[in-house]
C-alpha cells in the first residue's frame, strides 16, 4: 500500500525548485524604477551593492513572474479597445530602454510605448499589479482629493518619479499608468501628464546619488518604522552589520560617466566579474565605516 503522506506534497516541489535558483545579483545600473524611491540611502545601498546577492524566498519568486504574466493579460485588454502597445524595441527584440547621456549608469526600459486616437501624442505604458491594501490607498485617496493624479502621486510617488524619468528620456508627453488588484482582479488607470520639475529633480538626484561617495541620510530614523520593514540593507543601515565587499565599496573605485567603474589604485576600468571580486587591496570607503 502506498504511504501517500510520506511522500512530498507538489508545492513542496515547486518550492523546492525555486530553492534552488541562484540567488540575485543587484543590477549593475541606478535604474529608473528605483530612483523616485522613499529612501535615497537605500537607492545608494543598491548601487553600491552593500548587501551582496539576495535568495527570494519562493512565494517572492512567483510574485514577480505573476507581475509579468498579468502585464501580458492588461495588454490585451487594451488593444481591444483601440491601443498601440508596443513592448519591444523592433532593433533589439528586447525591453525598449534609455541610457542618460551624462550618467551612463542611470537606466531603464519601460513596460510600453504606443498611442490610442482619443489621446494626443505617442504615449508611455506603466503596468503594476498591486496586493489589496496598496491598492485601496489610491481609491480612497481619489475619493478624498478627487484627483486621480494627486492619488498616485501621493500614494505611488516611486511610480510617478519612475514614469516621469521614462518621458524625460524617451521624449514623450504623457504614460498610462495601469494597475490592477491582485486580490479582486480591479483594475484603476490614470494618464500622467510630463512634469519637467519632477523630472529633473529626480535626474539631478541620479547623478548625485551614482558620483557622491557620501552616504544618504536615513529616511527613516527606526529600523522598526514601516519603510524600512522590507529594507534589504535594514542590518547595515540600522546594525551596522558587516557590507558586501566588491570594489563597489572600495575607496578606490570610481564611477565614471561613461557608465565604468574605474579602479583608481590600479589605473584600469574594472568589468561586472572584476568588481564582484575585488582585489586583495580593498579599502572600505569612508562613508561605510561604522562611526568609532
Ligand atoms: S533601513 Fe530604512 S533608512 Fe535604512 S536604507 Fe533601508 S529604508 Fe532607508
Ligand atoms: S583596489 Fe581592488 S577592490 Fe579596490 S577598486 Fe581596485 S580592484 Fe577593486
Amino acid at each position: 500500500m502506498v504511504d501517500w503522506a510520506s511522500l512530498p506534497r507538489p508545492h513542496e516541489l515547486v518550492n523546492a525548485r525555486y530553492e534552488d535558483t541562484p540567488p540575485n545579483r543587484p543590477r549593475p545600473h541606478l535604474g529608473a524604477s528605483a530612483i523616485g524611491a522613499d529612501c535615497a540611502r537605500s537607492v545608494w545601498y543598491d548601487f553600491r551593492w552593500v548587501s551582496g546577492e539576495q535568495q527570494h524566498p519562493p512565494a517572492l519568486q512567483r510574485l514577480f513572474a505573476r507581475g509579468h504574466r498579468e502585464e501580458a493579460l492588461i495588454i490585451d485588454e487594451l488593444q481591444k479597445v483601440g491601443f498601440v502597445v508596443q513592448q519591444y524595441d523592433p532593433d533589439t527584440g528586447s525591453q525598449i530602454r534609455f541610457i542618460s547621456p551624462d550618467n551612463q549608469h542611470f537606466q531603464g526600459a519601460c513596460d510600453g510605448q504606443g498611442g490610442h486616437a482619443l489621446y494626443p501624442g505617442p504615449l508611455l505604458f506603466e503596468f503594476k499589479t498591486s496586493n489589496d491594501a496598496n491598492f485601496k490607498k489610491i481609491i480612497k485617496a481619489e475619493r478624498e482629493t478627487s484627483d486621480p493624479l494627486l492619488a498616485l502621486k501621493q500614494v505611488k510617488a516611486q511610480h510617478y518619479g519612475q514614469m516621469q524619468i521614462y518621458m524625460r528620456f524617451f521624449q514623450l508627453p504623457a504614460a498610462v499608468y495601469y494597475v490592477i488588484n491582485k486580490n479582486s482582479d480591479d483594475h484603476w488607470s490614470v494618464i500622467v501628464p510630463y512634469d519637467e520639475t519632477a523630472a529633473e529633480r529626480l535626474t539631478e538626484l541620479a547623478d548625485l546619488l551614482v558620483f557622491g561617495d557620501i552616504l544618504p541620510p536615513r529616511r527613516f530614523s527606526s529600523s522598526t518604522s514601516f519603510g524600512c520593514r522590507f529594507c534589504p540593507h535594514k542590518d547595515i543601515c540600522h546594525e551596522q552589520a558587516p557590507v558586501n565587499r566588491s570594489c563597489r565599496t572600495c575607496s578606490h573605485a570610481q564611477p565614471t560617466e561613461d557608465g565604468d567603474w574605474r579602479c583608481n589604485r590600479y589605473d584600469q576600468i574594472l568589468s561586472i566579474t572584476e568588481q564582484w571580486q575585488g582585489c586583495d587591496a580593498y579599502c572600505l570607503m569612508d562613508s561605510l565605516k561604522p562611526p568609532s
